[in-house]
């Protein structure tokens, strides 16, 4: 396709005019920039607002007052099954089925959480291996956890890294030291798409490759869901948590999102942590000793359903199953390509360190500056385009498909341009 693409307005208008999901623009809220809405290529950070999110909080707001506690069953939304207005949507994004996936807590609490099932290291196996740059969080997360556990971290967790001069994992790098672990490896943990390079990693090889070595694998999926569909149930991933509030614009801190393999949800013996909210609904008002979890990943809940976490991300998912997330890709992969053309069109003193293959990568374009990046990215949010920088040296850019325009990316070219 990209040797159509052409740097006008008449080509961009028309593009957006064959773009059979152009209508859900306008059923976001965009920052305003001088009285015009922003380039928001942030949705990567933090998704837009849907503009039906007020009436879904108002509903829940307006249930609460007039029925209280009654809510839980009688709620037009009851709260006590809140969890499972995801589970269709999502399942289907995640290549799952909707017992496997539920939404609770948010994705690091998940993650901490998921690997007291999945992280129960012995003397001989209890390695970890992970990218090296993976997003800080994740790496605080593992190197407390090996920690408690009595493990060195400098011993325990096995970073993959790129090649001397090189910016980006080679699979079989990964797979090869995956691989050299051997007997003393107990879980593989990544981030499915990197969040500085936005790297897309090849998620069924490097599953296959942990379960080789007798390994769990497990993927922190931040940066994919609603990003790129996925075949999780076919690929035999362990588990994966996502948090809601990027491409699935579910709002600041909203409920993240928990997949766990039905071949260990339907296993009611494998170990966890329990809750009340994780417990039988049959059982779960009778009070009494003894838990018996649900079957698939509800079985991981833990507290009561937090719906003000999670009304935005329904109203969201609406529009994803509306739009679907099959014709989001294509669209997706076809609106980054312009943005890359468009760079291509521009002589700036930076390069674009994500992989160039499309099915290597999701929305996002991370442009490296060996000097300047954070005066060049200032200049980039005065001039009204809403990105971010991330240390060392990158501005990101993620046209989400959902709610960005070919004529965005034409407009951002042009704004580029005056700084360049
Ligand atoms: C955004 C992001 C997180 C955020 O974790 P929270 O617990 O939701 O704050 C974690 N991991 C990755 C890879 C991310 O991109």
């Amino acid at each position: 396709m990209n040797t159509a693409f052409e740097p006008t307005i008449a080509f961009a208008t028309a593009r957006d005019q064959q773009d059979g999901l152009a209508g859900f623009k306008s059923r976001f809220h965009f920052p305003q920039h001088a009285g015009k809405d922003a380039i928001y290529f942030c949705g990567n950070s933090l998704g837009l607002q849907p503009r039906s999110v007020a009436a879904a909080i108002q509903q829940e707001l307006e249930d609460w007052q007039n029925m209280a506690v009654e809510g839980y069953f009688r709620a037009k939304n009851p709260w006590l099954f809140y969890q499972y207005n995801f589970s269709e949507t999502l399942g289907e994004m995640m290549g799952s089925s909707p017992d496997e996936v539920t939404v609770m807590n948010t994705l690091t609490v998940n993650l901490h959480l998921i690997l007291q099932s999945f992280y129960r290291p012995t003397k001989e196996r209890y390695r970890i291996v992970m990218e090296a740059g993976a997003f800080p969080s994740d790496q605080y997360a593992l190197e407390t956890l090996v920690r408690l556990h009595g493990f060195d971290p400098d011993d325990a967790l096995v970073e993959v890294k790129p090649r001397e001069g090189e910016k980006l994992l080679r699979t079989e790098d990964i797979t090869d030291v995956i691989a050299q672990q051997g007997n003393s490896l107990a879980l593989v943990l990544m981030g499915g798409i990197n969040y500085y390079t936005g790297q897309f990693y090849d998620m069924p090889a490097i599953t296959a490759a942990a379960h080789k070595t007798g390994a769990y694998a497990g993927w922190d999926l931040a940066h994919v869901a609603g990003n790129i569909p996925l075949q999780l149930h076919d690929w035999k991933v362990d588990f994966a948590v996502w948090c809601s509030y990027k491409y699935l614009n579910g709002g600041p801190g909203a409920a993240g999102g928990l997949f766990v393999h039905e071949k260990h949800g339907n296993d009611p013996a494998f170990p966890r942590l329990g809750g009340w909210w994780g417990n039988d609904e049959k059982t779960r008002f009778r009070m009494e000793k003894g838990f018996i979890p649900k079957a698939g990943a509800a079985g991981w809940q833990i507290s009561t359903a937090q719906v003000f976490n999670m009304v935005a991300l329904k109203a969201s998912l609406e529009m994803f199953k509306e739009a679907g997330l099959g014709a989001l890709r294509k669209k997706s992969l076809d609106l980054t390509a312009y943005l890359e053309f468009l760079l291509g069109q521009t002589s700036l003193p930076c390069e674009i360190i994500t992989p160039r293959n499309p099915e290597e990568r999701g929305a996002q374009l991370s442009l490296f500056f060996p000097k300047d990046g954070k005066a060049i990215h200032t200049r980039m949010m005065e001039s009204g385009i809403i990105c971010d920088y991330r240390e060392p040296g990158v501005i990101r850019l993620a046209p989400a498909p959902l709610y960005c325009s070919y004529s965005d990316v034409l407009r951002f070219h042009d704004v580029l341009k005056t700084l360049a």
